[in-house]
């Protein structure tokens, strides 16, 4: 087939898309620790949801569990993944004498502490999130059983049953539809005018400003393609956004391979925007595999301009600085 016999196909790409400052910091800890105290570094939980990025550093030479329990007794770091974990997973560490590396998101830690607060202030609180998430179980994981109860809808949020309706608050899990936390933060605040909470929501920069450039290109596309894994919640929630806003036919996808080409089958202008964990080069490796079989123009639709970083965890920059 010549360039001229290939079908025309518009490609808006979203801005900004894919790695955000959290995932670079995670990401950029296990490569540091890597380098500094050689193979094997252990990792708990996928250090962001992303099987290429795990797949690359495993390559390396990092070794990735679920729990502290599945690592010996070692003198290699063990690096904890951007979502957070519960307090008891540090004090197993310590309580081993492991040396743990915190990898949590600053932004997930952010809602620790906001946690923290309310607790102290005597208040129950409310976590809007998806039960499973370990981002989710980092969180409830801050303060003892009971202290917080999980709302995943609207209509949890209108059954919910505080023992003290005047004294409450809320947090948010940082990677929600900015669309439906809204609206369960709308019923909470109508049921329990007093309640306290971050100014809107706990939703991270990169999470909101991701949604806002695809809710742009979602009604001008035929369909949408997200760059991302299924366990990854921001990009799930891309999807969402996206049909929500109009797009008929919105998918989640890994790698080129992938792709069920009869699915695009006559679409002539195609969204591509991609979750916080996926990086740049599987982007570039679906567009590529479209210009095989279409005459692709790519043109980007930029919503907001990103700067935001997070230096690497203490321990690591010490390390640094002193080699
Ligand atoms: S998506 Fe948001 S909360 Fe999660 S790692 Fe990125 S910046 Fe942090």
């Amino acid at each position: 087939m010549t360039i001229q016999e290939k079908p025309p196909l518009k490609v808006l790409l979203c801005s900004p898309r894919g790695f955000c400052a959290g995932v670079v910091r995670a990401i950029e800890s296990v490569e540091r620790a890597l380098a500094l105290y050689g193979p094997p570094v252990y990792v708990r939980h996928e250090i962001v949801h992303n099987r290429y990025v795990v797949d690359a550093l495993r390559a390396k030479g990092a070794i990735f569990v679920e729990e502290l329990g599945e690592i010996p007794d070692t003198r290699a770091p063990v690096i904890f993944s951007a979502h957070g974990v519960a307090r008891s997973v540090p004090a197993e560490a310590e309580r081993r004498g492991l040396f743990a590396l915190d990898a949590t998101c600053p932004l997930v830690t952010k809602v620790h502490r906001e946690a923290e607060i309310h607790f102290r202030r005597g208040r129950e609180i409310v976590l809007i999130g998806h039960a499973g998430h370990p981002e989710v179980i980092g969180t409830l994981g801050q303060l003892p059983p009971q202290a917080i109860t999980l709302i995943e809808s609207v209509a949890d949020a209108e059954a919910f049953v505080p023992r003290d309706a005047g004294n409450l608050a809320y947090v948010t899990q940082t990677t929600l539809s900015v669309q439906d936390t809204d609206e369960i933060v709308a019923v909470l605040k109508r049921r329990f005018p007093a309640i306290a909470g971050p100014n809107k929501d706990d939703i991270c920069y990169a999470t909101t400003n991701r949604q806002e450039a695809v809710r742009r290109v979602a009604p001008r596309v035929d369909a949408m393609i997200v760059v991302g894994s299924p366990q990854s919640s921001n990009s799930q929630r891309l999807t969402e956004v996206a049909r929500r806003a109009g797009c008929p036919h919105a998918e989640l996808v890994q790698r080129a391979d992938d792709i069920d080409w009869d699915a695009f089958a006559g679409v002539a202008t195609l969204g591509i925007s991609a979750g916080a964990s996926a990086p740049e080069v599987l982007v570039e490796e679906i567009i590529d595999a479209f210009a095989q079989r279409y005459n692709v123009r790519v043109e980007t639709v930029s919503a907001v301009t990103e700067d935001m970083f997070f230096p690497l965890p203490r321990a690591l920059r010490e390390t640094q600085a002193a080699g």
